[in-house]
């Protein structure tokens, strides 16, 4: 076969861009890259035929154009879902952003004096202030404040980190706490066992060269059975009586007590671990807390301040438009603490909503859709989870409507929904596809009749 076979890139993309809403020329330069790679096959002997080459193409440009970054209808009922962006944002934090993005700020000038000002001063106490902690910072996500903070008191010769062997956790992403503290340049020490670590283990493993104690929070796994550790409080008096810190990774860091929001297990508050005697806590802003991403650092002023002095802490500072959805996250944190069922952070919003409210929209949703003879849909009691890295064996009761396409495989629709516009992301479940409503939001549900019909209705009877 000849490169004659090569379709001509002009007509390719004049065809193509009637359907994939990309920039044209981007649609050209994907095309030479497409084109390119076939060149390559075909002088390699490989055959093939026009129409078949731009079949390939149109399909991989299809694919491209799903890449981009675009709003998804979240229906897996995994609230905290890091694959479709974790948390989600209230609204006054959007309205803030927006004001923020569109124009100048304040971000280094102090307004009052018209001099330069300090970058996330404003944050830094509102967050000190919500955590009960001497001083607090940010920066861009909680594996960065980890980074950061073992590069600030585990370096030189008094390097060695202890931490339990219980406690060696995969993070996300591929990336392990042992890992992490190689890159930071700090000597892991590994103490006790999986199951069980006692103070001893900890006290027999100081040396002159021990940096810090770090407990690195379990939050996306769950050990059971025959377990044990030491105290918070006991950990803290080993590593004061040797004169170095107490460090605990929490990960996710509820703000408030999400206990009393759903019946899910207990997570651990950054207030309360810093009350128990640890002198430096991080967490992620994007989890339970229901931020932007960032990695919150609090703790000891002294410690704080030593961290935000390091070259490093430049290369992991947020930029203003964290700064600015944080800022009124942990505003919202401090002015809805009395009532937290007021709270506009959608993340906490959605794991408080009543099965009740649930089941109310997905009657509505059905009532919308009508009667088809292209699916049974049905409305059954679910099973949504946190996700995201937090509190792993929490069940939280909730209502899916439930998809029984007849012209159609679960796969295929599934796919539809997926490429649709807004994309649905779903779940199968038992020959079933499922929609989980405690992660749609109500301003959502007529997106999901709307589309539900459509792709059901695409199908030849
Ligand atoms: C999720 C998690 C991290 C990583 O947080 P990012 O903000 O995604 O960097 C670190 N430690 C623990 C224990 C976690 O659960």
């Amino acid at each position: 076969m000849s490169l004659k076979e090569l379709p001509s890139v002009e007509k390719l993309a004049n065809s193509l861009s009637k359907s994939v809403s990309l920039p044209k020329p981007l649609i050209i330069g994907f095309i030479r890259r497409e084109l390119d790679t076939w060149r390559q096959k075909i002088l390699a002997g490989e055959t093939a035929v026009r129409a078949s080459i731009e079949t390939s193409i149109t399909e991989s440009l299809n694919h491209f154009a799903a890449s981009k970054l675009q709003p998804v209808i979240n229906g897996t009922g995994v609230l905290i879902h890091t694959n479709l962006g974790r948390s989600p944002l209230g609204k006054t934090a959007a309205n803030a952003l927006q004001n923020i993005a569109t124009g100048y700020s304040n971000l280094e000038f102090n307004l009052p004096e018209g001099t330069r000002g300090k970058r996330a001063g404003y944050l830094e106490t509102a967050l000190a202030c919500l955590l009960d902690a001497e001083a607090a910072t940010a920066v861009n996500n909680c594996a960065a404040a980890l980074v950061i903070i073992l590069r600030h008191l585990a370096n030189g010769e008094k390097n060695e980190v202890i931490v339990s062997r219980g406690e060696l956790v995969e993070i996300g992403g591929g990336f392990r706490i042992p890992e992490i503290l190689e890159t930071s340049g700090a000597k892991l020490v590994e103490v006790g066992a999986t199951n069980k670590t006692h103070l001893d283990d900890y006290a027999k493993a100081i040396t002159p060269n021990t940096a810090l104690i770090l407990k690195v929070h379990r939050s996306n796994f769950y050990i059971g059975g025959f377990t044990d550790e030491p105290e918070v409080s006991e950990l803290s008096e080993l590593a004061h009586k040797h004169g170095f810190p107490l460090v605990e990774d929490i990960g996710s860091g509820a703000m408030m007590n999400t206990d009393d929001l759903a019946p899910i297990d207990h997570e651990p508050t950054p207030q309360a671990a810093l009350k128990n005697g640890i002198d430096l806590v991080c967490f992620s802003g994007d989890k339970l807390l229901g931020g932007p991403q960032s990695g919150i650092i609090a703790g000891k002023a002294e410690l704080v301040a030593g961290i935000k002095k390091e070259p490093f802490f430049r290369a992991v500072r947020c930029d203003k438009l964290i700064l600015t959805v944080l800022q009124e996250s942990i505003d919202e944190y401090l002015r809805t603490q009395s009532d937290p069922s007021t709270t506009d952070i959608p993340t906490l919003r959605n794991l408080a909503e009543t099965t009740d409210n649930l089941q109310a929209r997905a009657e509505n949703i059905l009532g919308k859709i009508g009667k088809t003879s292209k699916a049974e849909i049905t409305i059954t009691k679910s099973i949504a989870t946190t996700g995201g890295g937090t509190m792993p064996t929490s069940q939280i009761p909730s209502i899916a409507l439930s998809v029984n396409p007849t012209g159609i495989s679960l796969n295929k629709l599934s796919r539809l929904l997926r490429t649709g516009s807004p994309a649905i992301v779903g779940y199968t479940d038992q020959e079933k596809f499922c929609l989980d409503l405690r992660t749609i939001f109500p301003w959502q549900d007529d997106a999901i009749s709307t589309q539900l019909n459509s792709k059901l209705n695409s199908i030849l009877a």
